[in-house]
């Protein structure tokens, strides 16, 4: 492409000369070459191929309206590719990256619903960082988001295909495991845990998981959310650093 020659073309010889076009275009004649521009970017070129006979020109009310045209086209895809962005980074956590609560709430919902249909499992892990105030206190609080945005990419890494890691809140995460019963959620959870305590973060960093799963724990999400904190609380008092299953509730 002739980076410089933005505007429209409009003799062959030009196009002729085209390496490009010519892969395009078998045998390129009467071709107008009109630059995508949005925010004063070119974002990409239409390259057209006029229907006319060999030697004649396209008149210029013709260029005129196709330069219009992309004009429009232009606008319209720039703004489709905002969209998309503004909607990717509303599902985001800003600090880490990983999914924000909002979509956490969106997808274990979804999950469980579908889960309720097929008689599938979905499972619950959430992530508390452990004494994490004192990581604040003792090395300041950057080096604290710092190591919040590591250990989420941990987590991340540890997780794979439709599993959902997301922020939860503070030093909080929670992980949707589509599919995983109770013992396969058990398993991510301390492959979690362990990657946590092995992580690379800058500064030693443990991690506590409680662990539950729908239908076990269900039938709502509220009632399985309430089922992993709780177990959570227990990985928590029983020493830190550790993994906590909640028990079957007991039936009445
Ligand atoms: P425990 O082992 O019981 O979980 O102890 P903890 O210190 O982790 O728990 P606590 O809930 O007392 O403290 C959580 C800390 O996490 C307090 C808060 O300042 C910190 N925190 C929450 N969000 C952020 C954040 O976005 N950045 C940083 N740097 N710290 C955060
Ligand atoms: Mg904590
Ligand atoms: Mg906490």
């Amino acid at each position: 492409m002739h980076g410089h020659s933005m505007r429209p073309v409009t003799s062959a010889p030009a196009a002729d000369a085209d390496a490009g076009l010519q892969v395009l275009l078998a045998d390129p004649r009467n071709v107008m070459l009109v630059p995508l521009v949005a925010e004063d970017r070119s974002i990409g070129v239409l390259v057209a191929e006029h229907g006319l006979r060999r030697g004649s020109r396209i008149e210029q009310p013709v260029v005129a309206t196709t330069e219009q045209f992309m004009s429009h086209a232009a606008l319209a895809l720039h703004n489709a590719w905002l969209l998309e962005e503004v909607r990717a980074l509303a599902a985001r956590d800003a600090l880490t990256g990983v999914a924000n609560r909002r979509t956490f709430e969106q997808t274990l919902e979804r999950e469980i619903t579908i889960a309720g249909r097929h008689g599938g499992a979905v499972g619950l892990v959430l992530v508390d960082l452990d004494h994490f105030k004192q990581i604040n206190d003792r090395r300041g609080h950057q080096v604290g988001d710092a190591v919040l945005a590591e250990i989420a990419g941990v987590l991340q890494r540890v997780a794979h295909g439709t599993d959902l890691v997301a922020r939860y809140g503070g030093e909080e995460f929670a992980v949707v495991l589509p599919g995983r019963d109770l013992r396969a959620a058990a398993g991510v959870a301390e492959r979690m845990r362990a990657a946590v305590a092995s992580a690379d973060a800058g500064v030693a960093v443990t991690a506590s998981a409680g662990v539950a799963c729908v239908p076990d724990h269900g039938p709502g999400a509220d009632a399985l959310v309430r089922a992993t904190d709780a177990a959570l609380y227990a990985a928590k008092r029983q020493g830190r650093d550790r993994v906590a299953i909640a028990p079957a509730p007991t039936r009445t």
